[in-house]
Parts: structure tokens; C-alpha cells; sequence
């Protein structure tokens, strides 16, 4: 039996709630203000489910302080449809496009723009497994290029981008599905700007999509209908029912944010609790970080021992006291702590003091 306040839950996505969240969720959920149903139950089109949506989304806008040249859509798919939105709509055949490869989703993003556009790799880490983040001077970046893209932050490989790329005039697309709400952006300086709800927004089935209007409207002409820009704008994502009570979710998770200091606040805070696990990993004679300094993201942090074996007793010894899902992803090995919006500093500080622990009984 684990309590819920006992415990810490580390994935990488779907990942942690604010608590508080979920006991509002918890405290709304049979009878939403007194309607007399769950906001599961409402029509898409009811008046509080529009109060709800128009809300949410008003609170994103200010949240991410989203300028009106650029659309909040509020759409179904994951963020691995937008790879396939992307080329789509933002690029016509026998276009170039740039791609940055800096982990295994923006690796699947290039092979899916591949299906539709010329695509050059204008920066790869793979030859180091993606443990860094390349520098601005090392992008091969094509002049006349459609777009060029980059995910801001490697859930995997636990690197994140220290800048924004410069493409000389070329619109910029970026997955921030794991830093989203986490750091100030300057939306403008983005066409496209998406994320999977489910690490710091709400629970999976919603992506945010964060679109500069100037580039909607040319898509291709056998994009699918669910996937053009265009039609989502001028549906305000309403084309067809949209994840409701996701959005209603995000309203929450808005309100609590809000509570927190906002983006701002998150920002100056995730900081800090990333460097409690950055410092101890610097002095640990057993434990190692996977990413390479000045690329390290404060959201997931990787690191291992060296020993398969070795990392596998220690995912095991935090689990028996109350730490989940610390296990790194198949595909890199390790550990990785995901410090999401939502997860205390407590949280990170039990994972140190459990790794002191377990670097005594492991003594190298
Ligand atoms: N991009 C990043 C950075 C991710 O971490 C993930 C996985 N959650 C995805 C894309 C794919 O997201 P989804 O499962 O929502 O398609």
C-alpha cells in the first residue's frame, strides 16, 4: 500500500499531475458546478463546456503570453501527428526542409517529413548518442529551406536546447512536448509550436498546437481533413469533438500554474530543483549524467552507473521506497528523472538522499 503524499512518480509521459489538480478534478468530477453532470458527460457544444474551452485557452494565451498573429488549437493525435501535419501543410513537393536530429523523436519527425519533402539534416548528435545539443555554428541550414525544426527538449536522451536556432528568416517549427509551460518563450519567433499534453499540461489526448496564421492555409491538397491548420483555425478546433476533458484538465493545471508564479515562476524554480540532481551527479563516484554539460534539459535527467545490472537494483531499491518510474527508456539505458512542472522539491531531494544511500551500499 503507497500513499499517494509518500510517493513520487517520475515518468517521462504520461506523467505526474499537480495534486491539487486532481483533487479539484476529484471534487468536480460527478457534478461539475452544479450543472448536474461531469464535464465528460457535456456536449462539445453546450454553453459550459464552451465557457470551459474559451477559458482554457484564454489562460494558455496569457500563460505563454501567445501574440494574436498566432492561433491556440486544441486538437486530438499525439504530438507524433504534427510530424506528418507539419510537411503538410507548411511545404509544397520538391520543397527542402531542415531537420535537426537530437534524439528519437525528432529522428521519427525527419523520416516522416521524408515521405513528402526533400529533407536535410542540417545537425545530427546520433554520433554520440544524442548527448548534446548542437551548436548554432554547426547547423547546415538551407537558405531557401520551407521551415526548419527542432524538439527543444530530448525526453529520452535528457538534452535540451540552450537557444533558439537562428534560420535567417526561415519559419521555425519546434516540439515542446516536454518543456512546455516550463521557460518564457518568445512565440512569435515560432510558425509552429506543438506538444503532447501529457507531461506538463494534462493527461495524454490532447496536443496543443500553437500556429503563426501567415503560414495556415497552404496545405497540401490530399492533407488529410483532421490535419490542416487552416480548417482547425477557422473551427477554433471544434471541427469535430475535440478531447474535453483533457482541455478541462489544462484549465486546472492553468489555474494551479497561475498559483505557482506562471511560466516565469516555473522556470525560475525547475532550475533549482534540476541542479539539486545536476550538483549531487557531479561529486557521485557511482552515478553519471548521459548528457553533456551545457546541453543537459532540467526536465529529464539521465543519468546511469555504468553497470546494467547495477542500474537495474537501483530502480528497483527507489521503487520499494515510493520512487517510480525512474528506469531510463529502452533505447538509451539508465535512469532518467522526468522533474515536470508538477513535481516538488521533495521529490527530488528523496532521490538524492536515496542515491547517497545506495552509493554507500554500493561503495566503488
Ligand atoms: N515528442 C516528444 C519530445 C516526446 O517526448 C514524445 C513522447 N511523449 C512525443 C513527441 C510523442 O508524443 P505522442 O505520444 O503524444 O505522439
Amino acid at each position: 500500500m503507497m500513499n499517494r503524499e509518500d510517493t513520487y512518480n517520475f515518468s517521462a509521459g504520461p506523467s505526474m499531475l499537480p495534486l491539487p489538480v486532481l483533487q479539484r478534478a476529484s471534487a468536480e468530477l460527478v457534478n461539475y458546478h452544479d450543472c448536474g453532470m461531469s464535464v465528460m458527460e457535456m456536449s462539445h457544444r453546450s454553453s459550459e463546456f464552451t465557457d470551459i474551452f474559451n477559458s482554457t485557452k484564454a489562460k494558455l494565451k496569457s500563460a505563454l503570453n501567445v501574440p494574436d498573429t498566432h492561433e491556440i488549437l486544441l486538437l486530438q493525435g499525439g504530438a507524433s501527428m504534427q510530424f506528418s501535419a507539419i510537411p503538410l501543410n507548411l511545404s509544397r513537393e520538391g520543397d527542402t526542409v531542415d531537420y535537426a536530429v537530437t534524439g528519437n523523436f525528432s529522428k521519427i519527425a525527419t523520416k516522416e517529413a521524408g515521405r513528402y519533402c526533400n529533407v536535410n539534416i542540417a545537425a545530427s548528435s546520433e554520433d554520440d548518442n544524442f548527448s548534446y545539443i548542437p551548436a548554432q555554428e554547426d547547423l547546415k541550414l538551407t537558405p531557401e529551406a520551407a521551415y526548419f525544426y527542432y524538439c527543444a527538449n530530448n525526453t529520452i536522451f535528457g538534452t535540451a536546447w540552450p537557444y533558439v536556432p537562428e534560420t535567417g528568416g526561415v519559419p521555425i517549427c519546434c516540439d515542446m512536448s516536454s518543456e512546455i509551460l516550463s521557460r518564457e518563450i518568445d512565440v512569435s519567433r515560432y510558425a509552429v509550436i506543438f506538444a503532447g499534453a501529457q507531461k506538463n499540461m494534462a493527461p495524454a489526448g490532447l496536443t496543443v498546437v500553437i500556429v503563426d496564421k501567415r503560414v495556415a492555409g497552404h496545405e497540401r491538397p490530399y492533407t488529410p481533413l483532421m490535419l490542416g491548420y487552416d480548417l482547425m483555425i477557422k473551427k477554433d478546433s471544434l471541427y469535430n469533438t475535440p478531447p474535453c476533458y483533457n482541455i478541462y484538465l489544462l484549465g486546472l493545471v492553468l489555474d494551479w500554474l497561475a498559483e505557482q508564479g506562471g511560466v516565469k515562476g516555473m522556470e525560475a524554480i525547475k532550475h533549482r530543483k534540476a541542479a539539486i540532481l545536476y550538483d549531487y551527479l557531479a561529486e557521485s563516484s557511482l552515478f553519471k549524467p548521459c548528457a553533456r554539460e551545457g546541453s543537459r534539459s532540467d526536465m529529464n535527467v539521465t543519468f546511469r552507473t555504468g553497470d546494467a545490472e547495477l542500474d537495474a537494483e537501483f530502480v528497483k531499491f527507489t521503487k520499494a521506497n515510493g520512487m517510480f518510474n525512474l528506469k531510463g527508456h529502452r533505447v538509451a539505458g539508465g535512469m532518467r528523472a522526468s522533474l515536470y512542472n508538477a513535481m516538488p522539491f521533495e521529490g527530488v531531494e528523496k532521490l538524492v538522499n536515496l542515491m547517497k544511500e545506495f552509493e554507500v551500499q554500493h561503495h566503488v
